[in-house]
């Protein structure tokens, strides 16, 4: 089978979809291997370290989309690429469909079979296993991030999470404790704020409660247990997720007014459409926005701000997927094997997961 690598073209974005080991993985098995040409450059992988590989080196983009059986990538394809993707080619990325009619509808008109990263779930405990080391990345960036913008020349409060001795610590509200959630907790807690920590999974806040440290208070999350705490917050983050779907807006506008100026509200589950009803996608070359006096930091693609510890944490996960995929093809893959079929979100024009169809009003 013939895998194509194309260089990620999202603003700033500095991850690769496959690591020179990864590579190697599927050269060894008589796959052939092409990879743009310093598409590995921000993740500190060369061009040299793929050819050694035995990968071979494109100059154009649409070379790599043009010869490729299958398409591996990190994030969605934009607009400039949507015309490269061919009937019947296999594309294997994050999509987060729900938040994007336009490339949903892209995709159904390409023909293409889209296998999203962000769906693949293990149905043992319904995991997510290609989602979850960007949440990792993601939930403890949220912490470093929000930090950077309370400080008042960032137009923020002017609060150090820690506080220092004789001074309280910040308050962070984190909504949603799962993989982001947790991990942003981690991070904040070992800062020295205060957190509160709100999910909807009884089970999940029992976990949490038990191995986060004291500094971790958790709470059933509803709309009155949201808006009392975000009045008091300094940071506030946004974690949720129902997979496949469009996130629910729990944090809306009118609740803004209760805050004090200069918080920072971080929306990780952006990629979904945002928990925050004032959310909208930015970019890190431009991450934030003041609604209300509240700055909101909501970059859909916060792991490719730190490519060489996303690249390595992303195709540690990917990787035997690809091989299952690029080995069976993708009928084979997908029959046999029931987390990587969850990944299916459009066959050949057909949309064929149920949430993404719901939260876009098209045809399942
Ligand atoms: P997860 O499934 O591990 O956790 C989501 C949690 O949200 C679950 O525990 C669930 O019970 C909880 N939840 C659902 N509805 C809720 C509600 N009403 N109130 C409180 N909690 C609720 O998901 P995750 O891996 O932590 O991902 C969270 C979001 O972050 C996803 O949208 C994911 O795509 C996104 N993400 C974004 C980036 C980025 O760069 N912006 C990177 C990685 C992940």
């Amino acid at each position: 089978m013939i895998v194509g690598i194309p260089k990620e073209i999202k603003v700033k974005e500095g991850r690769i979809a496959m690591t020179p080991d990864g590579v190697l993985e599927l050269t060894g098995r008589g796959h052939k291997v092409y990879v743009q040409k310093g598409a590995g450059i921000k993740s500190n992988l060369s061009d040299e370290s793929y050819v050694k590989a035995g990968a071979v080196i494109l100059d154009r983009i649409e070379d790599v989309y043009g010869i490729a059986d299958v398409i591996v990538k990190v994030k969605e394809p934009i607009e400039s690429e949507y015309h490269l993707i061919k009937r019947d080619q296999v594309v294997f990325t994050y999509f987060h469909f729900a938040s994007d009619k336009k490339l949903t509808e892209a995709m159904i008109s390409s023909g293409a079979v889209c296998i999203a990263y962000e769906t693949v779930m293990n149905d043992k405990d319904g995991s997510l296993p290609l989602l979850t080391p960007m949440s990792e990345v993601a939930g403890r960036l949220s912490v470093q991030e929000g930090a950077k913008y309370l400080e008042k020349p960032q137009g923020g409060k002017g609060i150090l999470l820690g506080g220092v001795p004789g001074v309280k610590p910040a308050e962070v509200v984190i909504i949603g404790g799962g993989v982001v959630g947790h991990n942003a907790a981690l991070m904040a807690a070992g800062l020295g704020a205060n957190i509160k920590l709100l999910d909807i999974n009884l089970n999940r806040l029992r976990y949490l409660s038990e191995i986060l440290p004291p500094n971790v208070d958790t709470l059933y999350s509803t709309e009155m247990s949201i808006a009392e705490s975000i009045k008091t917050a300094d940071l506030v983050i946004g974690a949720t997720l129902l997979v496949g779907a469009r996130a629910p807006h729990l944090v809306k506008r009118e609740m803004l007014k209760e805050m004090e100026p200069g918080t920072v509200m971080v929306d990780v589950s952006v990629d979904q459409g945002g928990c925050f009803e004032t959310t909208h996608p930015t970019t890190h070359a431009d991450p934030v926005f003041d609604v209300d006096g509240i700055v909101h930091y909501c970059v859909a693609n916060m792991p490719g701000a730190v490519p060489i510890t996303s690249t390595r944490a992303l195709t540690n996960a990917t990787l035997p997927y690809v091989i299952k995929l690029v080995e069976m093809g993708w009928e084979g893959a997908c029959r046999q094997y029931q987390d990587l079929r969850y990944g299916l979100n459009i066959i050949k024009g057909d949309v064929v997961f149920k949430n993404v169809a719901d939260s876009l009003d098209l045809p399942y």
